[in-house]
């Protein structure tokens, strides 16, 4: 009996010592399945660690469809960025543009070019969660030397208009600057001929200012020139009819509004940005309620 007895331990040992023969297939899953336990700890960490989420906001920036029709969309206006050589409010320091472009950068503004914002009026485009277009008036060199260079370490792009007759001269930009701004997606508009109030001017001198700039800068720079910028922001009847006479997409004003559509595609709003603009009323202009200060020093 106990002969019996151990032959059937025996064989239920050998069975025993056989099935688990027959699993060794699994044991690849329980070997790999401790792998991912002793990654997750590390993910799990660094949100705790950047709770800033700004690493996690920008690349997660989901472009969607807007307009056609009204599209909020701030315009910025600066002159000069540069030390300004005389008591001006056309002059923004280049340190306090930096802050600037670093505060709309962290604050997650996505500079467009003006004409996507045209675009987005008049047949719908898709736009970032925070657009935002930043434009140059008067051509000046400073722009090209400080603004630009700025813009370019957070990937951001302008639109410069131009005043036709200036190209070259001393102080503003020339044919080889524009063009360089141009081809890192800079758009390039027109601000008339000579920057006169075109309030004081006749048919003929306000055409050469509207409509002939136009085709100079075109002519010069090869590049499209789709929107005007009225000189000192003064709209008239007559400019009004020539801009579309000369066929722009688009013309910008003043304003303190950032609401944009087909009503004022012709005069769009634009905030200008003086020398004493710091980040709380910057944040103010854009409607900014998150926090003021920048994570960078
Ligand atoms: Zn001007």
């Amino acid at each position: 009996m106990h002969k019996i007895k151990f032959l059937l331990f025996i064989f239920v040992l050998l069975v025993a010592s056989c099935t688990p023969q027959a699993t060794p297939i699994p044991t690849p899953i329980p070997s790999e399945t401790p792998q991912p336990p002793t990654k997750t700890p590390e993910p799990s960490l660094t949100p705790t660690k950047t709770m800033t989420a700004t690493p996690a906001s920008t690349p997660t920036q989901v472009w969607v469809r807007n307009g056609p029709g009204i599209v909020q969309c701030p315009i910025l206006l600066y002159h000069h960025v540069a030390i300004s050589p005389i008591e001006s409010q056309y002059y923004v320091h280049p340190e306090n543009f930096a802050l600037h472009m670093q505060a709309l950068d962290e604050w997650g503004f996505t500079p467009i070019p003006l004409s996507l914002l045209v675009k987005a009026i008049t047949e719908g485009a898709k736009l970032p969660p925070r657009p935002i277009v930043i434009s140059f008036d008067d051509g000046r060199l400073d722009i090209y030397e400080n603004a630009f260079p700025i813009m370019q370490e957070h990937d951001f792009i302008g639109v410069f208009y131009i005043i036709s007759s200036g190209l070259g001269d001393d102080g503003l930009v020339g044919i080889d600057e524009l063009k360089e701004m141009a081809a890192a997606g800079w758009e390039i508009g027109s601000h008339s001929y000579s920057h006169a109030d075109l309030s004081t001017l006749d048919t003929d001198a306000s055409y050469r200012e509207v409509v002939n700039s136009r085709y100079e800068l075109e002519q010069a720079l090869g590049v499209p020139i789709n929107s005007f910028a009225y000189p000192f922001g003064t709209i008239t009847e007559l400019a009004g009819a020539q801009v579309h006479t000369a066929a722009y997409e688009s013309a910008v004003g003043l304003g303190h509004t950032h609401t944009q559509g087909p009503g004022n595609l012709f005069y769009l709003q634009r905030r200008p940005i003086s020398w004493d603009y710091d980040l709380k009323l910057l944040a103010l202009v854009l409607g900014w309620e998150g926090p003021i200060n920048l994570e960078k020093p």
